[in-house]
């Protein structure tokens, strides 16, 4: 049984434990323990927790994460939700903030023991890390990077591919994760042959999004296609092509992550 542990420079930071403050409380699976239909907020947390992370000052008010024990009597009015299903329900940057809480409790809970040697760890007394007090390994709270890219040709059609891992036939842009060694550019060329068999050119920086499922850091990007025939990955992707925007097949537009985005600035260069 772990005591509930705040860093002591985290509440000098804070300066503020008592204060009124935001709580994240967040399970094995990532559900958010939301009440009343929201995140709750109070000078204590809601349950009694495992750990206690202070993630930052949010708008004046400190946000708290809380690691649930497995089997907790959910308060009165409270109830588990899934974070992805979270989205739309509460504020966006709550929401954002409900994603480093789950990141930050499933790192902390799965660094417990060091990497190399086993000993257990220790919060590190200054920096968000585990570090081990036997061979000094630190643990910092993982990252993994990936890229998403929408591929257009010079006619306005855009690649969209329908990967195997969608639950039915549902079409996207092009991801995958970046390799050690790799520039981001160069995983971009990489994936899109792997995945389509094609060349690609131009490619330019969109935007990114932190992905919470489980630790991803998302990195879109738009480039030009440059040659090459469609060869979908057998693998990887059901079936993948070149659409127009008046031809969509079922695509995410908008909404919760990049992916829509990126179709959603295409759409609108189409349609402008
Ligand atoms: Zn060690």
């Amino acid at each position: 049984m772990f005591v509930p542990m705040v860093s002591i420079s985290d509440l000098e930071a804070a300066g503020r434990l008592g204060a009124e403050g935001k709580w994240f409380v967040v399970d094995r699976r990532s559900n958010i323990l939301v009440h009343d239909g929201d995140i709750p907020r109070g000078a204590n947390a809601p349950v009694e927790g495992l750990t206690v992370h202070l993630l930052g000052i949010d708008r004046g008010e400190p946000v708290w994460a809380v690691e649930a024990h497995e089997e907790i009597d959910v308060p009165a009015l409270a109830q588990w939700i899934h974070l992805r299903q979270l989205f739309g329900s509460i504020e966006e940057q709550d929401w954002a903030l409900a994603g480093r809480a789950a990141q930050i409790v499933n790192w902390d809970r799965d660094h417990r023991y060091c990497g190399r040697c086993a000993s257990p760890t220790d919060a590190h007394a200054a920096d968000r890390a585990r570090v081990c007090p036997k061979c000094g390994l630190m643990a910092y709270p993982r990252l993994t990077p990936a890229i998403i890219t929408l591929v257009e040709r010079d006619d306005g059609k855009a690649l969209l591919a329908w990967g195997a891992q969608f639950p039915g036939r549902f079409y996207s842009a092009l991801a995958g994760f970046v390799e050690p060694g790799e520039s981001l550019e160069q995983c971009v060329v990489r994936e899109v042959k792997e995945e389509v068999g094609i060349e690609v050119t131009d490619i330019r920086y969109f935007g990114s999004q932190p992905w919470p499922f489980p630790h991803s850091l998302m990195i879109g990007f738009q480039a030009r296609y440059a040659g090459g025939e469609l060869v979908p990955q057998e693998s990887e992707i059901v079936d993948a092509g070149w659409y127009s925007h008046d031809d969509l097949p079922p695509v995410p537009r908008g909404g919760m992550s990049i992916a829509g985005w990126l179709i959603e600035d295409w759409l609108k260069r189409q349609q402008g």
